[in-house]
């Protein structure tokens, strides 16, 4: 971060200094909000928590290192005290952005936040130094800390945001004022707490309504209820996607034998082949989203293709395919799941049997429950249960309750499925029955919500193999 001294943050988050005996002593960072990450010089936020309160640890960090605590009370170390913790982190990250001036790219959307905003960092990587969230820290409190990262030299900084109610990403934008916004989709993850679709394209949009009007809303053109919000924005708008209008456009879309996308990129500056690394044909989208950015920020349709050709996963749990000494192929997924991803997922893993050709092994299905989906909830595990028969799923193996029964009722109901679907009750009973199942060519792919932890199975099945 910025070198800022405790008497400068005590003015901008507007604390109370307390027990601090030199206020120019200086930050210099991190900030962080666990005392076993301090390091010298760091300010450490106290955040009291359902179990834990970051208030017990201030006089550890301090004795770490940390040249202050930023806390809702005094704590008998040098603090800078304030009614709203997560309120002043903020207003830091605020004031640190503001002051280094560095090229602020937001992004938001119900599907591939994370994975296109790892696509966007190789790609800005490129051109210079670049910051991005770690993994899916994507709300009031990672946004900040993630902010807070950034340096003089930084160029780029790449930050997902996530809404989890109608102000939220207005109230994360005003944090860190974007100069490029770009929202990927409208889906139904988080359909119970919004209610509609219509309600989640309201709180995404509030990403292009802050933006000024010599920054640039970058909008899916595939996406009815996205490319609406063309309307609701100032700045110049740059389309991307499949579609003839889109300024930043995949032609020729198809996967390889072995499911990675492979693409013809077309933006104003020209045409350019791309074959991804990455796996699953929402990529897709993705890779245009990171290439409207990129383009945005001066690179050329070549760099691009490149940069997209090599990309590789930043975060993990999402189509982490690993293969086995034995020839069993395990793809996890399971960082989270809602029905779009559940679909792209599917038909990725049909898209791996096919390659393997009729000799090859089976395909497996083990899937969990998407959370979050309201009085919908029925209808969409019935419907990915369907699916799976539809794209000649070898099996499918439903993990958890009511939700993985109805994945199993779908797959019955679709196919007449008898043993090719198996509901158990939990992961480890998955792990065991894949273990004495398995055989050497099979593909098996590993995804459910977040919630479920589904991982604990791709992780089970890697070991020991
Ligand atoms: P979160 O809200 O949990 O942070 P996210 O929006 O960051 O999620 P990712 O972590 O990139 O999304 O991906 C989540 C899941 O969605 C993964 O299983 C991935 O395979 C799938 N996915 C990624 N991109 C898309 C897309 N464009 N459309 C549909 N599904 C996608
Ligand atoms: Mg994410």
């Amino acid at each position: 971060m910025i070198t800022l001294s405790l008497a400068e943050i005590a003015e901008i988050v507007g604390g109370q200094s307390h027990d601090i005996p030199d206020p120019a002593v200086t930050v210099t960072g991190p900030v962080v909000i666990d005392s076993r990450e301090v390091a010298p010089g760091s300010l450490f936020a106290a955040f009291a928590g359902e179990r834990v309160d970051g208030h017990d640890y201030a006089r550890r960090a301090v004795e770490a290192g940390a040249a202050a605590v930023l806390a809702a009370r005094p704590v008998g170390v040098p603090a800078i005290v304030v009614d709203d913790v997560v309120g002043a982190l903020g207003a830091l990250a605020r004031a640190a952005v503001e002051r280094l001036g560095t090229t602020v790219v937001a992004l938001t959307g119900s599907a591939g936040k994370t994975s296109t905003k790892d696509l966007i960092a190789q790609l800005l990587q490129r051109k210079g130094p670049t910051v991005w969230t770690p993994g899916s820290l994507n709300n009031e409190i990672g946004l900040p800390l993630t902010a807070l990262t950034a340096t003089p030299e930084t160029e780029h900084l790449v930050l997902e945001m996530g809404a989890r109610g109608i102000g939220h990403i207005r109230y994360l934008t005003e944090l860190t004022p974007p100069r490029i916004g770009l929202v990927l989709n409208v889906g139904s993850a988080h359909l119970g707490e919004f209610g509609s679709r219509e309600a989640i394209a309201q709180a995404k949009g509030e990403m292009v309504e802050g933006l000024p009007e010599d920054g640039c809303a970058v909008l899916n053109a595939d996406d009815p209820l996205v490319r609406a919000m063309a309307s609701r924005t100032k700045a110049r708008v740059l389309l991307f996607g499949e579609a003839p209008e889109a300024d930043v456009r995949g032609e020729k879309v198809r996967m390889t034998p072995d499911g990675r996308p492979a693409f013809e990129l077309h933006t104003p500056t020209g045409c350019s082949d791309v074959t991804m690394r990455l796996y699953g044909e929402h990529h897709v989208s993705n890779a245009l989203a990171a290439a409207a950015v990129a383009h945005e920020l001066g690179m050329s349709v070549t760099e691009i293709a490149e940069a997209l050709s090599e990309a590789g996963t930043l975060s993990r749990w999402r189509m982490e395919v690993t293969e086995r000494p034995d020839g069993v192929t395990v793809v996890n997924d399971a960082y989270n799941a809602n029905p779009e991803s559940m679909r792209a997922a599917l038909r990725a893993l049909a898209a791996m049997g096919q390659a393997r050709g009729a000799d090859g092994g089976r395909t497996w299905a083990v899937l969990g429950q998407m959370a979050e989906l309201g009085d919908a909830s029925l209808a969409e595990h019935d419907a990915v249960g369907r699916l799976a028969v539809r794209l000649n799923v070898s099996k499918l193996v439903a993990v958890g309750g009511r939700e993985a029964s109805w994945l199993q009722l779908g797959a019955s109901n679709e196919g007449s499925w008898g043993e090719e679907s198996v509901h158990v009750s939990d992961a480890q009973a998955a792990v065991d029955l894949l273990r004495s199942e398995l055989r050497p060519g099979d593909v098996v792919l590993v995804k459910a919500s977040r919630s479920v932890g589904l991982e604990k199975v791709a992780q089970a099945l890697l070991e020991n193999s």
